[in-house]
């Protein structure tokens, strides 16, 4: 059994990055107005995952480590409605807790006391007090410590912080409200405010110059009731919002594009170059900008078909999302003489 676990858990656990997304979800899940990362050589040493949401009751801690337990009743929904909450479905904490050492630590804001519950390599200990703050903390030491040929899961640290990096940026950019912080050995990364604002978001992670040249994007479909008449309810794109950067703030790398779709984080080939095609001539060559776009189409228009983990989407109709998004940053583009 032990082993079935661990297969299933090398398919879903692929590096370190994938368990923090994992406990990044469930801290905003948590309703979390912080969350703090960090972790240890790229994430392979050590991961903690902070929060002050709402926590685990003592007596659901051991609920909260077994297979199929989630309380999020909600999941099953989202998952019909395209882009839900993907993943594990109640087997994160699980799958997690049979690759490495792992304890789950909270306190709900109105317990006296918190408890602790370790995980060994699907091992499951004995709830104990802990003394802790409010909220939830998740430690998860010597990941894949049990899995055969462990190198073959993790790369270099640097690569395997790099995947840190880009999950917990994904999330602090598109929950500007939540403080999220990343500590990489001892060191902080980023600690965004969470004040709401996504241009203060983006200063904490990408720094002030290319804070400062970002231009606001907010587009609507013409008669849409953002625009003033209510004849749009069946339009193809709802609203495009979001930051992009002027073109002379570009990068030789198209990895701060970052585009999300009904509040998730996705990589869609169809929203990076739209949003490339808007800046058309103006960039230099092999440059790409930085961007933080946020698009909401109708629920069931957005399919996840490619393997869950890598969020690629593909929407019903492409070529219309293609046109809202280019619009949207073209005519940010052009409010500012570009
Ligand atoms: P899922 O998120 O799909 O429900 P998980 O294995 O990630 O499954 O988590 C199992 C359960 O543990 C969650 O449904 C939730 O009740 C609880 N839980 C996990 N992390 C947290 C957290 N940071 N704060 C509060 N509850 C949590
Ligand atoms: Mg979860």
């Amino acid at each position: 059994e032990r082993t079935v676990q661990r297969i299933a858990a090398g398919e879903v656990v692929e590096r370190p990055a994938s368990v923090v997304k994992e406990l990044v979800e469930n801290s905003l899940d948590a309703g979390a107005s912080r969350v703090a990362v960090s972790v240890e050589s790229g994430g392979t040493d050590g991961i903690r995952v902070r929060d002050d949401g709402v926590g685990i009751p003592e007596d659901q801690l051991d609920a909260a480590v077994a297979e199929h337990a989630t309380s999020k009743i909600g999941d099953i929904e989202d998952l019909d409605r395209g882009v839900g909450t993907l993943g594990f479905r109640g087997e994160a904490l699980y799958t997690v807790g049979a690759v490495s050492r792992l304890t789950v630590r909270s306190r709900p804001p109105d317990a006296e006391a918190g408890a602790e519950i370790t995980v060994e390599g699907g091992e499951v200990g004995e709830v104990r007090p802990a003394g802790c703050p409010a909220g939830t903390t998740v430690e998860v030491d010597d990941l894949f410590f049990n899995t055969p040929a462990r190198e073959k899961f993790l790369k270099r640290t640097a690569t395997e912080f790099d995947h840190v990096n880009t999950v917990v940026t994904s999330y602090a950019l598109a929950n500007p409200d939540v403080a999220v912080s990343l500590e990489h050995d001892g060191r902080e990364t980023f600690a965004t405010e969470g004040n709401g604002d996504l241009r203060s978001a983006v200063l904490a992670v990408y720094g002030r110059e290319v804070a400062e040249s970002m231009i606001d994007v907010d587009w609507t479909p013409e008669g849409s009731e953002a625009d003033g008449a209510a004849d749009a309810d069946d339009a193809p794109v709802k609203r495009v919002t979001g930051l992009v950067s002027h073109p002379e703030t570009a990068r030789s790398t198209r990895d701060y594009l970052s585009t999300y779709v009904n509040g998730r984080y996705v990589t869609a080939s169809a929203l990076r170059e739209a949003t490339l095609d808007a800046y058309g001539g103006q960039l230099a060559p092999d440059r790409y900008p930085f961007a933080v776009l946020f698009v909401e189409v109708p629920a069931g228009d957005v399919d996840v078909n490619v393997h869950p983990r890598k969020l690629e989407v593909r929407f019903d109709e492409e070529p219309a999302v293609r046109s809202a998004v280019e619009t949207a940053v073209e005519d940010a583009l052009l409010d500012h003489g570009l």
